[in-house]
């Protein structure tokens, strides 16, 4: 079978670090394993555009493992010319670069390495919370710009203890964030469609809000963890912004178009907003003049939050797991179908 994977480009570092597995030189350790078996395996990181080399390969690609940290954007359209495409898999958590009505209707099985990086994720959220809430960034740049100026630091730098931190969605990362947090004796809120149960809400010392508004109203600082769906896409937009406490803060390691883009610019440049922090872009890569790039109190960072080393070990492992499956004609883990071949949507992105 023709196999291709999408990745970014390793440069020197792939050379450097052979535990770097996420990028196209390494190809995330799988072309001996691949090409004992008589398979080929391509590999590019040229993913946008109609003259791309995803593009070129479209046609006879049987099975397509793509990457949220370097999404291929795989749309009605790239669905139509892949004649051969039996299996999309998203070697991460996310697949929301995939149009799944398009992948359901053409009978594409789509799946992801669901849990791989949920550890990687809630840890890099803890440190966000703490970087926006101690005011780092400024410290950071004064220091690498030849500057001293304690007071524009902690003139707006707060402890974490007592301060009520919400997280939207109470999945696999919304729980670990949660239990992390835990022993920094906050106030911690949730907010899902579902409810965790009230054993696991007494374990993580959590309290269920079910009104959005009100956890918005409530919080100090808010962290998105709810997957991006027809339902969640610009879920944080002017109005609701506008219900959150002056001032209060947002991380969001889940997906960038959560956001209303423009609505989160005008809340970090007036105040409403006291800063904002994740890795997830709309799209990615952020173009140079992407907004969020430039706006007040931001801690922004590449898509990086779920590509540790030890992610990336345990996303190059469930990947071959996966395949293998697939080659042999065996069933996948169950949470981690998001399209089955008879064109069931998994309920989390429904
Ligand atoms: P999960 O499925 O375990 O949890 C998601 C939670 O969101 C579920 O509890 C679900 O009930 C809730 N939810 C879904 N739609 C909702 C809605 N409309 N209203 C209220 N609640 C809703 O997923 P997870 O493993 O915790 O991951 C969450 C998201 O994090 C992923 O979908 C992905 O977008 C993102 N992620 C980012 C990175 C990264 O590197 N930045 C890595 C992994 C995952």
């Amino acid at each position: 079978m023709k196999v291709v994977g999408v990745f970014l480009k390793g440069c020197k570092y792939a050379a450097q670090n052979p535990k770097f597995l996420l990028n196209v030189e390494a190809g995330l350790g799988l072309r001996p394993w691949l090409e004992a078996q008589g398979h080929l395996y391509h590999l590019t990181h040229e993913k946008d555009g109609p003259h791309s080399e995803l593009e070129a390969h479209l046609h006879d690609t049987d099975v397509l493992i793509t990457t949220p940290f370097h999404p291929a954007y795989v749309t009605a359209d790239r669905i139509k010319k892949a004649k051969n495409l039996k299996l999309l898999l998203t070697a991460g958590v996310g697949s929301d670069h995939i149009d799944l009505h398009a992948a359901a209707a053409a009978g594409i099985t789509v799946a992801e390495i669901t849990g791989c990086n949920v550890v990687s994720v809630a840890e890099d959220e803890l440190m966000r919370v703490l970087i926006l809430l101690r005011n780092f960034v400024p410290g950071w740049k004064q220091i690498t710009q030849g500057n001293w100026d304690v007071a524009e630091v902690i003139h707006r730098s707060y402890d974490l203890e007592g301060k009520t931190i919400g997280t939207i969605g109470g999945g696999r990362i919304g729980q670990l964030l949660l239990q992390r947090l835990k022993p920094f004796k906050c106030n911690l809120l949730y907010y899902d469609r579902y409810s965790i149960g009230e054993q696991r809400e007494k374990e993580l010392g959590v309290t269920r809000e079910e009104d959005l508004d009100t956890l918005l109203s409530k919080c100090d600082l808010v962290v998105l963890n709810v997957p991006l769906t027809d339902k969640t896409k610009g879920l944080i937009n002017k109005d609701r912004l506008s219900k959150m406490k002056k001032g209060a803060y947002i991380v969001n390691n889940a997906r960038g178009a959560l956001m209303d883009r423009d609505a989160i610019v005008e809340a970090c440049n007036s105040g409403q907003l006291g800063g904002y922090s994740g890795d997830v872009w709309d799209p990615q890569p952020a173009p140079k003049d992407h907004p969020w790039r430039y706006m007040a109190n931001h801690a922004m960072t590449q898509h990086i939050s779920g590509a540790s080393l030890d992610a990336q070990w345990r996303i190059a492992a469930g990947t071959k797991e996966t395949l293998e499956k697939f080659f042999k004609g065996q069933v996948f883990p169950e949470e981690y179908y998001i399209v089955k071949k008879d064109g069931k949507i998994a309920p989390q992105y429904t």
